[in-house]
């Protein structure tokens, strides 16, 4: 959860204006955080306190109302009556990763992923974003191997990461779709050496970078066993003492993370 606040915040300058390496600075006067990081810690919310996802996607939405929605979720904010509008955007993924941390199987995951998704996402490739994303960071804080996490995610979510980095580098653009981000957020993941590689791969992407980011890093702070101090002072920096309380509360209760030897 930290480790996907920490890339939407590090990827957050960086989404207007792509880069297509990795060298370039962490924090910067203009990181923030964003939508991602606002309804992961709405997802947080819910597990600690048991609001309907929908409500509090609908109370954490309202209260920073000007943080990078997509417009139909802004509508749907709006809206006296909100329904599902079969959205396959990566918002599915990015907000899904306390569900990892809060359920003890693979398949109690994947069923709560979905339950996240469903109040705006429900279109089967947004479903799916938040099930893979949710079972990868599982699999991780799991202790498996990144050779592991990846033939499952291919197998069951029919995902395509043969492309490497460079490959998918190349000609990549943004893309807000799950099944446009979610694969090459993973590989992002998946070739790195550490939580901050990670996360520089994803914004070296050029794509999406702070939801890619905020994805990559969120299954590498569940593989590396944690986020570094340096990023984690900055990040809580940055962060309202609101959303502060909610991590610290959610990860007294959940998360007992132990570095990968
Ligand atoms: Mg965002």
């Amino acid at each position: 959860m930290l480790g996907a606040i920490s890339g939407d915040i590090i990827g957050s300058a960086y989404d207007w204006h792509p880069v297509k390496r990795t060298s370039f600075s962490l924090f910067v006067p203009e990181s923030t955080f964003t939508d991602d990081t606002v309804l992961t810690v709405a997802v947080a919310d819910s597990i600690l306190h048991g609001a309907p996802y929908a409500v509090s996607f609908r109370n954490w939405g309202t209260r920073y109302p000007d943080v990078g929605y997509g417009g139909r979720f802004q509508e749907w904010l709006a809206s006296p009556a909100p329904e599902p509008y079969g959205s396959f955007g990566n918002g599915s993924a990015m907000r899904v990763s306390p569900v990892a941390y809060a359920f003890d199987s693979l398949d109690a995951v994947i069923e709560e992923a979905t339950r996240t998704a469903e109040p705006t996402h429900n279109h089967p490739e947004g479903v799916k974003g938040a099930q893979a994303i949710a079972a990868a960071i599982f699999l991780a804080r799991d202790g498996r191997s990144k050779d592991i996490i990846r033939t499952y995610i291919e197998t069951t979510f029919d995902y395509d990461l043969r492309l490497s980095l460079a490959q998918i580098r190349e000609d990549y653009e943004l893309d807000e779709t799950c099944q446009g981000s979610v694969p090459e957020a993973i590989t992002a993941f998946l070739e790195s050496g550490s939580f901050e590689e990670s996360v520089r791969n994803a914004v070296s992407l050029g794509g999406d970078a702070d939801t890619q980011a905020c994805i990559a890093g969120a299954i590498a702070e569940a593989f590396y066993g944690s986020v570094p101090d340096k990023i984690e002072t900055k990040v809580r920096q940055i962060l309202p003492a609101e959303m502060t309380a909610i991590l610290d509360k959610f990860y007294a209760k959940y998360v007992h993370l132990r570095p990968r030897m």
